[in-house]
């Protein structure tokens, strides 16, 4: 049903031919996205049966995003930009810059433990391609990334008798500069249809590559089927690194018996009453900085009890209004003035 409703090939074809044009006559530009999320039937039991549709990201939509801007390219050309966020990570950033795909955005992989740390290490899987192919700009590592430079620049229509043929050629083999060698413009035609061979080079080894394959993408993650409690849990403290929002974070309590007392309201006054003791085990507790959490969800995929950190585990509120405002799950606010301090 997704898929009736949704934009056909044709149609996009369409869409671009028209706005590519309109960009044109206005002087500006016109560039697309590969991709968004791609909608999917629900056939699996982490979410309840009564999801029916559920959104793929990460590995699988990589392959695919890029099977779609091999599709665009053979169809256009080098002619548009594309931008591309499917399943980067760490292994396949620098194929992305190798095609020649820019801006490149990430978000499945920075949801996993390290977070936004995560991405330091694309760069240095980059430094390290460059460094093997003994380049320092982007242009040159395109060209060069997959040993395809002779035949990209044989496309670039120079005659054999063309003095920069010669100069290209020298300069891949002492590994000089190419844009130096070739001149800006020749540079340019090199660089395109570089992006395109590479393109055709590349989906052909994530088509083959394992990792993208349903055996290593089709485990759920690991629950251990009890359910989270206010305090007290498995303290693997997943959920904390894989917070994009920094929400979660460690509560120093050390381990003690806290006794539990209810406070009534009867006719107009407050009593205080002992109704039990908690015992609190381990070696620290997890909370949550509301103000932070926009209740993505993601903590509750890497914790392995149920319930959801960002719901079971104490809420504590920057501000009176944030509490207010946000009442949907229980939670704390602490009010300190010259009168004491005030718990909500
Ligand atoms: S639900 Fe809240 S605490 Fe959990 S990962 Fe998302 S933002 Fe962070
Ligand atoms: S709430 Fe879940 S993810 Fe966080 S420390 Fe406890 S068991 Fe681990």
């Amino acid at each position: 049903k997704a898929f009736k409703t949704d934009t056909s090939w044709d149609q996009a074809q369409g869409f671009v031919e028209r706005l590519g044009e309109t960009a044109d006559q206005l002087g500006l530009g016109f560039g697309v996205k590969f991709s968004n999320t791609l909608i999917v039937e629900n056939h699996r039991s982490f979410f309840p049966e009564s999801e029916k549709e559920m959104y793929l990201s990460g590995p699988p939509l990589h392959v695919l995003a890029s099977n779609l801007v091999d599709c665009f390219r053979q169809r256009f050309g080098d002619g548009y930009p594309i931008s591309f966020s499917a399943g980067i990570d760490r292994k396949n950033f620098a194929d992305a810059v190798a095609i020649g795909l820019t801006p490149i955005t990430s978000c499945s992989d920075l949801l996993k433990t390290g977070g936004y740390s995560r991405a330091s290490t694309y760069f240095r899987e980059l430094d390290a391609r460059m460094d093997r192919l003994g380049v320092n700009n982007i242009p040159d590592y395109i060209i060069k990334v997959y040993g395809h430079s002779e035949e990209s620049l044989s496309q670039c229509g120079l005659a054999e008798s063309d003095a920069r043929l010669k100069a290209c050629r020298q300069a891949l083999e002492n590994g000089e500069s190419l844009r130096e060698a070739s001149g800006p413009e020749l540079h340019a035609t090199w660089l395109s249809r570089s992006k395109l061979i590479n393109t055709l080079s590349y989906v052909e080894q994530a088509n083959r590559d394992e990792r993208y394959a349903l055996l290593k993408n089709s485990k759920p993650p690991t629950k251990v089927g009890s359910m989270l409690e206010l305090f007290d849990c498995l303290t693997c403290d997943k959920c904390i690194p894989v917070c994009p929002n920094d929400a979660n974070f460690m509560l120093s309590i050390p381990p003690e018996q806290i006794h539990v007392k209810t406070l009534r309201l009867q006719d107009g006054n407050w009593t205080v009453e002992e109704t039990g003791k908690l015992n609190l085990e381990k070696k620290h507790q997890i909370a949550n900085f509301a103000d932070f959490c926009n209740e993505c969800g993601n903590c509750d995929i890497f914790c392995p009890e149920d319930g959801g950190p960002y719901v079971l585990k104490p809420r504590f509120f920057g501000s009176r209004q944030s509490f207010l405002q946000f009442s949907g799950h229980e939670g704390f606010y602490i009010e300190r003035d010259a009168g004491g301090d005030t718990v909500l």
